[in-house]
């Protein structure tokens, strides 16, 4: 594992703010996250450059990059409960727990939630509560939200989702448009919701349905 002052981390969030990442709380977080914990043994030497990675089940670790965009477009303060769709290696969700209240997180593969789990227990990030199952459907139980990430494609921004959002709260989602994704964020309004086009991404897809016995 490493420590926050790994000359590669350093290096990492110094790529990020020459990409344009200014929030300063967003890029500690980073900082503070050893993202070799959450890549397969086969990429540590690769966990510090600013790539997508290939995680257990088929799926992807995003771009460090991507993380700290999204990170930033969805403006989290300490008061804010998020919710995030799509686990994976739990990385996003580990960033995420360093600057919100708590954070809730499903994931539809077993394998995945189980080692994202295991990676936030090795990390003492005791906010982070998870569930495995369909997270095109949000946690209904758990809402409000003040804050929703996806961190996969869906074609069309899944409705329930946006309902589960508090008045004011923020949803940053990546939503197939055509050929490409596009990564919009949402505000919560009293008479509706308003979206914006933040950029262009490339997500695994959103799977509607049944979670993964896997
Ligand atoms: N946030 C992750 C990146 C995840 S890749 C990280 O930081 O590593 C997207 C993840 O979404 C995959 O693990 C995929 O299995 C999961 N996923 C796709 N559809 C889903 C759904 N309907 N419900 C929950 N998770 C889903």
């Amino acid at each position: 594992m490493t420590t926050p002052f790994d000359p590669r981390i350093v290096q990492l969030v110094m790529a990020l703010r020459s990409a344009g990442v200014s929030d300063k709380a967003v890029l500690s977080a980073i900082e503070r996250t050893p993202r070799d914990l959450f890549v397969p043994q086969g990429f540590q030497d690769q966990a510090f450059e600013n790539r997508p990675l290939p995680i257990d089940c088929g799926q992807t670790i995003s771009q460090p990059l991507v993380v700290a965009k999204m990170t930033e477009a969805l403006q989290v303060t300490d008061r804010c409960k998020v919710l995030e769709i799509g686990t994976g290696s739990g990385y996003q969700a580990a960033v995420l727990a360093r600057l919100a209240r708590r954070v809730y997180t499903i994931e539809r593969y077993r394998t995945l939630a189980r080692e994202a789990l295991e990676r936030f227990s090795a990390l003492r990030l005791t906010t982070i509560v998870h569930r495995i199952g369909d997270g095109s459907v949000g946690w209904p139980e758990q809402a409000p939200f003040d804050r929703i990430i996806v961190t996969a494609a869906a074609p069309k921004m899944p409705i329930e989702l946006l309902g589960q959002l508090r008045e004011g709260g923020i949803c940053v989602a990546p939503v197939q448009n055509g050929p490409v994704q596009t990564l919009m964020r949402y505000v919560c309004h009293p008479d509706g919701y308003s979206e914006e086009f933040l950029f262009d991404v490339r997500f695994v897809p959103l799977v509607a349905g049944a979670a993964r016995a896997l």
